[in-house]
This record gives structure tokens, sequence and C-alpha cells, in this order.
């Protein structure tokens, strides 16, 4: 089969699905690749690094799209993208299934099959193809970055001749990828770092990195949050009202909050309020990884930098890994040729959709002129 990756279309990305290192991946499983003239520029890899790696340039996107059997982008597609889909085409992307049910239902009447990388279960075996946490991780890697970025302060402590540098204090609230990835980074630069979940059973990673695990001054155990799967659950009235009270003491101490709270299929939990961001020093930074389903912290403004009247800088920026474009698209792509190594299991270059194996079903949201999503849960965990 011909793999063959577009020119993304959504203004501002930089990522490509594509590297010239997964080319010659996708060739050693039989299959040939095609790319669209400067798809890889803003991410590192210029045409001639994929001519070298054995792909053909495409001049146009129409072009691409003609020759490609197997489309794989990074964006969910466009309108016009998908009126360009055609029956026994293939197109693996990211695809918010739940949020853009009109263009999947359009997928489908064009007879493609569709294959979400946001829909890969997470299960054990499929975490090589887990783009959601690929991108979450460097999500929370250069939350911190950013964060240093806009903070006037060293983030170790020093001793110089020139005085006494306290430490950064540095708040990380939600311990899953994009937290933990937050955490190490923040450790490692030579932060104080607290963490907070409403998962109990991250502490011990918490600490492992050297950071401190909030607990809160509540009766019952923390274990309130947690829910199947590694996801967590709503929390109580009661037990959000004892983590905010924990927050608002924290509130004036710390330099450095990084959100990234998540509950699956819901609107971002909202656990920095305004009297918090209030409370903070002028200086301090808080950094809202939730930003696209309506941010952990009040103020937040989506893609926007705001600086309060009392001088906290709070970013909603929602591309971090699409600021990152080079490393992205290298775990990006890995992703991908990992799902097409299962498309292909003879290596012989034939797709083989195998609608009964967990994580091509889970991830297929459009086959054989029909919507496919959402899919059963997976037999295996
Ligand atoms: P995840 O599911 O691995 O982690 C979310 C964590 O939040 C879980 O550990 C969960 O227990 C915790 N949580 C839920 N409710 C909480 C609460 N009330 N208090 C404290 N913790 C709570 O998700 P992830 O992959 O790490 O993604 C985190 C967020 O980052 C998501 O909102 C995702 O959309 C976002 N993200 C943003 C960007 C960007 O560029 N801005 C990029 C990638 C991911």
């Amino acid at each position: 089969m011909k793999v063959g990756t577009p020119k993304e279309v959504f203004e501002g990305e930089n990522r490509v699905a594509m590297t010239p290192e997964s080319a010659l991946q996708l060739q050693k499983l039989g299959h040939t690749c095609i790319i669209e003239t400067g798809a890889g520029a803003a991410a590192g890899f210029d045409d001639a690094a994929y001519e070298a790696a054995g792909v053909e340039v495409a001049k146009t996107a129409a072009a691409l799209w003609k020759a490609a059997d197997v489309v794989a982008k990074v964006r969910p597609p466009s309108e016009a993208e998908v009126k360009r889909l055609r029956a026994s085409q293939t197109l693996i992307s990211m695809f918010n299934p739940a949020g853009n049910t009109e263009l999947m239902e359009a997928a489908a009447e064009q007879g493609a099959t569709v294959m979400a990388m946001d829909m890969v279960p997470r299960i054990s075996r499929a975490q090589k193809m887990d783009a959601l946490s690929s991108m979450a991780n460097i999500a929370g890697y250069r939350a911190v970055i950013e964060a240093g970025n806009n903070f006037g302060r060293f983030f170790t402590g020093q001793i110089t001749a020139a005085g006494k540098v306290p430490p950064a204090k540095v708040l990380v609230v939600g311990a899953g990828v994009a937290g933990l990835a937050a955490i190490g980074t923040s450790t490692s630069l030579g932060a104080i770092t607290l963490a907070f979940d409403v998962r109990p059973e991250v502490a011990e990673q918490v600490e492992s990195m050297g950071a401190e695990f909030v607990y809160l001054d509540f009766e019952e155990e923390q274990a309130d949050g947690s829910a199947s799967g590694g996801y967590a659950s709503v929390s109580s009235p009661e037990f959000r009202e004892a983590q905010l009270a924990k927050f608002r003491e924290l509130a004036p101490d710390v330099d450095i909050v990084i959100t990234t709270a998540l509950i699956p299929n819901r609107e971002a939990p909202e656990l920095w309020t305004e009297d918090m961001v209030k409370a903070m020093k002028p200086g301090s930074v808080i950094i809202d990884l939730a930003a696209e389903k309506g941010g952990n912290c009040k103020l937040t403004k989506m893609d926007e930098k705001v600086v309060t009247d009392n001088g906290v800088t709070i970013i909603g920026y929602t591309d971090f890994p699409s600021r990152m474009a080079t490393q992205a698209s290298t775990l990006y792509s890995t992703n991908i040729r990992h799902l097409l190594t299962d498309l292909t299991p003879e290596k012989d270059g034939v797709i083989n959709h195998n609608m009964e194996d967990d994580v091509i079903r889970g991830a297929t949201i459009t086959h054989e002129k029909a919507v496919t999503f959402p899919p059963p849960p997976p037999k295996v965990a």
C-alpha cells in the first residue's frame, strides 16, 4: 500500500505524521511512502530528507490524497479533506469523534475507513500507539519550560557571591501523563515540587520522582477520585471543598502552578479559583494544560497568555506539542508506524483490517460505510 502524509492544514500546526525515519520503518512493512512537499518543514524535516529515505514527494495536496491508499495525518481532517476521502482509502489521524460527529458521518458516507489515534484503547499492548500519552508527555515537559520562560527567577536555589536565591516552588495539579512529565521536569530543574491528584495510588510515583505529594485534611481516605482504567471520577462536594481549602492554603506560597486535571468526557474541573489567583505573589505563573476543555483555572483564556492585575501570568495554550514539533512528530509518527505494524501482520504491504483485534477495533470509527464509534469495551486489559 502507499502511505501518504499531507501538510497539516490547521493554522499554526507544525507537526507532521511521517518523518524520514518512520518512512524507512513503514517501507520495512512492505509499504511505499509519499509526502506532500513542505509537509515536514515546520518540524525540521525537509523534502530532501524524505527523498533520501525513499519517499516520493507529491507537488500538491490533491496529488497526495489521490495517490495514497492510507493517509496519515495529525489533526482531525478538515471538511475539505473529508471530501477528498474515497472508498478503499484509510485515514489515520486524531479525530475527537465524540465532538466531530458530522465529519465522522461524512467520512463513513464516502466509504473510507477512519482510525482515530485518540481512540486507541489505553491497554498495555497498545501503549506504543498511544498518541494521547506521547503528546501529553511533551505537553507536561513544555509546560514547565514555558513557566520558566515567564518566571523571573531560577528554579533551583543557589548561594552565590551576589546573594542567596531561594528555590522556586511548583505545584502540579493532576499527576497523570502530563502531570508526571511536568513533575519530572520541575524536579530535574531543582524546584521544590508539590503534586496533588485525586488518585492516591500515584503518591508513591510522585514521591519517587523527588516531589512531595499533597495530602488533604479529609476524614475519609483520599481514595475518593479513583475510577476504572487509571482515570479519575467526579469528586464528592465534601472532597472538592477539602481540595480547594488545601489549594487556598498553598496559593500565597507557590510560584508556579501547572494544572492538568482531567476527567474523561467532561469539562475540566475548576480547581484554581479567582481568589487563589489573587492570593498568589506577583510574578507567579499558572500554566493551564486543560484550557481546551474549559480550563482548571477560572481566569484562563484558551490559547492566550494573560497577566492579572496582581501580576500573575496565566497561560492557556493548547498547542504545546506543536511548539515542540520535531520531538512531537518523531513520537507521533512512531505511534502511527506501530499501528500500521499491527495492520500489516505479514509485513507484505497488505493491510489486514482485523475488526476482531481490540486495538484496531477500538481505534476504528468508520468502516465499510458505517460509523463504528463508540467501540465495545476491549476484551483484554
Ligand atoms: P490523564 O488522564 O493521564 O491525567 C489527568 C489526571 O488528572 C489524572 O491523574 C486524574 O486523576 C487527575 N484529576 C482528575 N480530577 C482531578 C482533580 N479534581 N484534582 C486533581 N487531579 C485530578 O490526562 P493527560 O494525558 O495527562 O492530560 C492532561 C491534560 O492535558 C488534559 O486536559 C489534556 O487535554 C491536556 N493536554 C493539553 C495539551 C496542550 O497543549 N495544552 C496537550 C496534551 C494534553
